[in-house]
């Protein structure tokens, strides 16, 4: 039977399209921290952020970057014969560091053949000039791609106050903007349910990013961690999660409102299991999947059905009447 194809752009069929192969992640764990949680900005961090960052799957930080690279490359190689690799500095802040370190860590990811990318996540309030233009300059000594990966989670910079992010929508578009202009790709994460986002704040998402012109996107459901800020809320009963079914309503019209050629690193994520209060409504995150994916499949629709609001797309219809007026009516 025919493979059906996927209603969405799929990541690791992009990476077989742009490297000519399969590609694997090498993630790394640096030392280090968050300027909001070290002080800086604040000393509490996002009320939903443990004190793993996001690296539990990650080895120790105190192995060097080469020896971390090491040791995944070769279980990569062992598990799945992969030849090509891109290094993910994927814990906490990874640009939050003296220039110098920073530098460092950037040269010694990118030693070896094998290395054809590096992923670097960190938050839209610390990424600068300075650092990408030393990016850049590294891109084209040594032949890789190089992309930033973005915490927003979400455009509605009133949430994003509430989960005490520590900057606003702002800082996120001045990100963006500096990091195409080097030619740069971009990967955003989103949460789709935040507790005070509605659908309308989903919608927004997808069109904000479209707008801007991202590359790739992850997405992940909302996790409860306990002892964080939001597990306590969540254990006071302070707010609820959406129920499952209403969530992979939310992901299918984010992904309806999305410009198709973003690429869909991630659709549902997972938390460190032993820790959680809450993740994916208790089942595995690969059904959370299935279920977005067969909910696209019902509805016969896919990623940017409805991508059709850019460019003054009012001119598309109007005549010469205000394209508003029906309100008025
Ligand atoms: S930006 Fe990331 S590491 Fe920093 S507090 Fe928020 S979730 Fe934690």
């Amino acid at each position: 039977m025919a493979k059906k194809a996927p209603r969405y752009n799929v990541y690791s069929e992009h990476l077989i399209r742009k490297f000519g192969e399969k590609v694997y992640k090498l993630p790394i764990n640096l030392p280090g921290t968050c300027p909001n949680r070290d002080g800086r900005l604040g000393t509490g961090g996002c009320i939903y952020c443990d004190e793993a960052g996001a690296g539990f799957e990650c080895l120790p930080a105190t192995l060097s970057v080469q020896e971390q690279i090491e040791k995944n490359r070769a279980y990569f190689q062992k598990r799945y014969k992969a030849r090509k690799f891109i290094v993910y500095f994927q814990t906490f802040t990874n640009t939050y560091l003296p220039f110098e370190q920073f530098r460092e860590n950037v040269l010694a990811a990118l030693r070896g053949d094998d290395i054809v990318g590096l992923s670097i996540s960190t938050r839209p309030d610390c990424i600068n000039d300075r650092q990408l233009e030393f990016l850049a300059g590294a891109r084209s000594q040594k032949g890789v791609d190089i992309n930033i990966e973005l915490g927003l989670q979400t455009v509605n910079y009133r949430t994003l106050l509430k989960v005490n992010r520590g900057h606003t929508l702002a800082e996120f578009i001045d990100a963006v903007s500096r990091i195409k202009a080097r030619g740069f790709e971009i990967c955003v994460h989103l949460i789709l349910n935040l507790p005070w986002d509605e659908e309308i704040d989903v919608i927004e998402n997808a069109k904000v990013l479209s707008a801007l012109g991202v590359h790739y996107v992850k997405l992940h459901s909302l996790y409860i961690v306990k002892g964080t800020v939001l597990g306590e809320m969540y254990q006071r009963g302070e707010f609820a999660v959406i129920p499952l079914e209403e969530y992979v309503n939310r992901a299918v019209t984010f992904l309806e409102y999305l410009d198709p050629g973003i690429v869909i690193q991630r659709l549902v994520g997972r938390g460190p299991f032993e820790k959680v209060l809450f993740s994916n409504w208790g089942v595995s995150w690969w059904l959370v999947k299935q279920k977005i994916e067969q909910r696209l499949e019902e509805l016969d629709t896919y990623q940017g059905r409805l991508f059709n609001y850019l460019n003054g797309a009012a001119l598309a219809t109007a005549g010469n009447s205000c394209p508003n007026k029906h309100k008025f009516l």
